[in-house]
């Protein structure tokens, strides 16, 4: 039997269903779309999509996405650099900013926990976090563990919780006017800002014992 479909167009629909929320019949409608767009303006997205590969890389210190070696937030000097909130991905960082109410900075751990699809520990950037945490020179203040609020997402807490038992900060986790289950990334403005304003600790810093003279 031939197919109706030009081998070409398949795939772009095949390429196209393997992205997030995209099945079969969007692929289909975006495939047909992009034939009916300009030239330029398909030529303009195939480049945008060659530099993305090309141009874009994780930051050294917090995972979130930049052009340089370290990204914008952690290179500025006007953040409050003791205060650290941790998020799932950069688009939980991206939603974070748009609200405007939060001057620290952010360490991306590129997902969470989940032991069913087999995430453990080491596909995270969780062992990064905690040197840059225990790293002395930091002197951070205070941790926002800003996970969803999934099942993944707490027991990615519990596991910083555990690890940094030691530690002298203050842990806090966001309050949720999202009901439980809810994406962070999906979140209004309004509501994050209410949420990171409501923030609750869930350990409080510990007094450093005075070191022995
Ligand atoms: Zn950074």
């Amino acid at each position: 039997m031939t197919s109706a479909i030009p081998s070409n167009v398949e795939s772009l629909v095949a390429e196209l269903q393997k992205l997030p929320g995209i099945g079969r019949k969007s692929a289909e409608r975006m495939t047909l779309a992009l034939l009916a767009r300009p030239k330029e303006e398909v030529a303009a997205l195939s480049a945008a999509l060659t530099k993305l590969q090309s141009t874009i890389r994780y930051c050294r210190e917090c995972f979130g996405l930049t052009e340089a070696v370290l990204c914008a937030i952690c290179r500025d000097p006007g953040r409050d650099h003791a205060l650290l909130c941790v998020v799932e991905d950069p688009l939980d960082l991206i939603a974070i900013e748009k609200t405007g109410a939060y001057r620290g900075v952010y360490h991306v751990l590129g997902g969470v926990l989940s032991p069913i699809d087999g995430v453990g520990p080491h596909d995270l950037k969780l062992k990064e976090l905690l040197s840059r945490v225990r790293n002395q020179k930091n002197h951070f203040r205070e941790l926002i563990l800003a996970t969803n609020p999934t099942p993944e997402g707490e027991t990615t807490v519990t596991f910083i919780r555990e690890e940094l038992k030691g530690a002298t900060l203050t842990m806090t986790r966001l309050a949720y006017g999202l009901p439980a289950g809810a994406d962070i990334e999906y979140a209004d403005e309004r509501t994050l800002t209410q949420s990171l304003e409501g923030r609750r600790v869930v350990r409080e810093a510990k007094t450093k014992l005075p070191s022995r003279s």
